[in-house]
């Protein structure tokens, strides 16, 4: 886990700032993870967010359509969807911001970068001249049904064909804590895919703790770590930005807190359009 810093003002948003990845920082890929009364920046291409795993395309120009994406076959959907719903976003163009909002939910934002010497493996060639090799980005809302749904493996897996041969960062945003999410047995088999935790890190009691008969409080940032490294991602490219707990904190939004009238907080990130942006630093 790496640090994170609290810029406030910042050229993209003003009043209560943004909170910032250290990772993504390296890497100088433009984001920023809202707290209550962050200013939204201009220009966020942003979806309608129905708790599935659909990921769909921004980079069309200025109040286009989000796309589906290139080349994939479309997903089946569990529901009616229509054609702006989706949880999760990339973009491939200089300069496209995309967004997510949450209250509770898991914001994750990720970057396609090229891999520098350090970060290529032994004997393969670094992608770094390859035009393909990057930079993408992508924006995830993951609360538990769109975990147990597969939208972080949707976004990573969008975000690989949009940009081969690339290093994948992530950075986990502000999100409810074990202290407040109790969940039941059902939501734990939906979410593990098995009544039983997949690895130690999930299982009592690292992100587990019984409370009342076929209940736990349950560490979802802790499953969100687990998805992207099971799609992948070497842990020491994912950060989490330390932060108490959502419902906890009152300068951040908490639907359990304040329900309908809790407002959203924005978390966004950019496709780099500078020269030393969109690389993964040692
Ligand atoms: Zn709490």
């Amino acid at each position: 886990m790496t640090r994170a810093r609290q810029t406030r003002g910042s050229a993209a948003g003003q009043g209560a700032g943004f909170l910032r990845a250290a990772n993504l920082e390296r890497a100088a890929v433009p984001h920023g993870f809202g707290m209550r009364g962050s200013a939204e920046p201009p220009g966020v291409r942003r979806a309608a967010q129905v708790h599935g795993a659909r990921v769909l395309c921004a980079d069309g120009p200025a109040g286009a359509a989000l796309s589906q994406p290139a080349g994939e076959t479309p997903r089946p959907p569990h529901r009616t969807e229509a054609p702006r719903e989706a949880d999760a976003l990339y973009a491939t163009h200089p300069g496209v911001t995309i967004g997510v909002v949450t209250a509770d939910c898991v914001p994750i934002l990720l970057a396609a970068l090229a891999p520098t010497a350090a970060a290529t493996p032994a004997g393969a060639t670094p992608a770094a001249a390859t035009p393909t090799a990057a930079p993408a980005v992508a924006a995830i809302h993951a609360g538990w049904r769109g975990l147990a749904a597969g939208v972080i493996e949707a976004a990573v897996a969008a975000l690989r064909r949009a940009a081969p041969r690339s290093a994948l960062c992530a950075a986990i945003g502000p999100h409810i804590g074990p202290c407040c999410y109790e969940v039941d047995a059902p939501v734990l088999t939906a979410l593990f895919d098995s009544p039983a935790p997949p690895s130690p890190q999930l299982a009592p009691p690292n992100a587990l703790r019984p409370t009342r008969p076929g209940h736990f409080l349950l560490n979802l940032g802790a499953v969100a770590q687990h998805r992207l490294t099971r799609a992948g991602l070497p842990a020491a490219h994912i950060t989490t930005i330390p932060h108490p707990c959502t419902r906890c904190a009152p300068h951040f939004a908490s639907y359990r807190r304040d329900g309908p009238q809790s407002g959203r907080m924005l978390h966004w990130i950019a496709v780099p359009v500078s020269p030393r942006g969109g690389r993964v630093a040692p």
